[in-house]
């Protein structure tokens, strides 16, 4: 069977209206790209301190609760050795938008990093300068995921405050330039946000021809001026896992722990309509907790996060775990970029 994707059929799809057939396509087209492996990604997130002050998320500047923390750079070596010990190729490094790092010392740090191991580095930090980013992919960094968050620009600015969307837009075109590869997502049900926004949401991130796509539920943090909102709807949220597979066959695209915090068995459910990347928490326990994002993350009786339990739910999940690298197939295949484009009709 083949899909045709358009707009209206993604509206039909997103509404429920054929999830077995939807799903079939999404698991056969991920299939046909990368069999049956799921790339490990090991994330270290190594300060929870954050100057934004995003209405979603628990990590924000007015939350007066966190007990804050920040890994010295032996601990986040630390914790890089360990990853690689574990074979693991990739590496994910995490924060708020923490300024007690300069960009000098991120940039040793990924020097330091590289000059160790055959491993891939993946920033997540926010939004820096060019300058940084540019010092940053000098020093060796491969990837940066930057979620555009939502495709409502007005929302953005409501749930961001002070913060402006094209100027997200603008980072991950500034990371394309300086060949990153790079990846984005939304967040699914983030109040404010409507069904509609979503169907753009999937149009315009194909639009975007990502190397990853990281997507997952909206969980409410009871910190936030969010507190007590629904969370992302599950099943809504493999719709669009699954639709954003078939429309961008190439992508990465990680089973995220919001999967899991939204419903049990959720990240495991991803990976059966088109997710291939699982993103264990490498985070020393000490402080693993702290970084409380949304509730769930990260709490060891809740949720393990962490490799073993990684594994295991791979196995289970019918499919087999990947040690390589897993870089982009897309960054050097334009004509696959061209065909991929293609498939939205518009
Ligand atoms: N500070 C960086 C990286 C850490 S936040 C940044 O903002 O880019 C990583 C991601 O967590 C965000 O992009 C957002 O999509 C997600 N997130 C934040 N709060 C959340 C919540 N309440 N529920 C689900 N995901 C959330
Ligand atoms: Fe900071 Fe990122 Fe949380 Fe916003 S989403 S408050 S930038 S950690």
């Amino acid at each position: 069977m083949v899909l045709s994707l358009s707009e209206l059929d993604i509206r039909d799809y997103l509404s429920g209206k054929n999830d077995a057939a939807l799903f079939a396509e999404a698991d056969k087209v991920r299939r046909e790209m990368f069999g049956d492996a799921v790339y490990l990604r090991g994330i270290l997130e190594f300060s929870n301190y954050c100057r934004r002050n995003c209405r979603y998320c628990g990590l924000r500047r007015d939350n007066r609760e966190i007990q804050h923390y920040r890994l010295t750079v032996d601990e986040i070596l630390d914790g890089v050795a360990e990853i690689a010990g574990n074979g693991l190729k990739t590496v994910v490094l995490q924060t708020g938008e923490d300024p007690f790092y300069s960009a000098r010392e991120i940039a040793r740090i990924i020097t330091a990093i590289k000059s160790r191991y055959e491993i891939a580095v993946t920033l997540s930090l926010g939004e820096h300068s060019r300058e940084a980013y540019r010092l940053w992919r000098e020093a060796g960094a491969d990837r940066y995921l930057l979620r555009i968050e939502t495709f409502n620009r007005v929302n953005y600015a409501r749930v961001r405050p002070q913060r402006v969307w094209e100027k997200r837009l603008e980072c991950l075109a500034t990371l394309r330039d300086l060949d990153y590869e790079i990846g984005s997502g939304i967040m699914v049900g983030l109040p404010g946000d409507q069904f509609e926004d979503i169907v753009t949401a999937v149009r315009e991130l194909t639009q975007l021809q990502l190397h990853m796509i990281g997507t997952g539920p909206f969980i409410a943090h009871p910190n936030t001026p969010f507190a007590g909102q629904p969370s992302g709807n599950i099943d809504l949220t493999l719709r669009v896992y699954a639709l954003l597979r078939i429309l961008n066959p190439l992508a990465n695209i990680p089973s995220t722990s919001a999967m899991e915090s939204a419903a049990p068995g959720g990240r495991l459910r991803g990976l059966q309509v088109g997710a291939n990347v699982i993103m264990p928490s490498f985070t020393p326990w000490r402080v693993r907790e702290l970084y409380n994002i949304y509730p769930g993350k990260n709490i060891q009786q809740d949720i393990d996060d962490g490799l073993s339990s990684a594994l295991a739910m791979i196995a289970r999940a019918g499919y087999r775990a990947s040690f390589a690298r897993g870089d982009s197939p897309l960054k050097d295949n334009e004509k696959v970029k061209i065909e991929n484009e293609k498939l939205l009709v518009k």
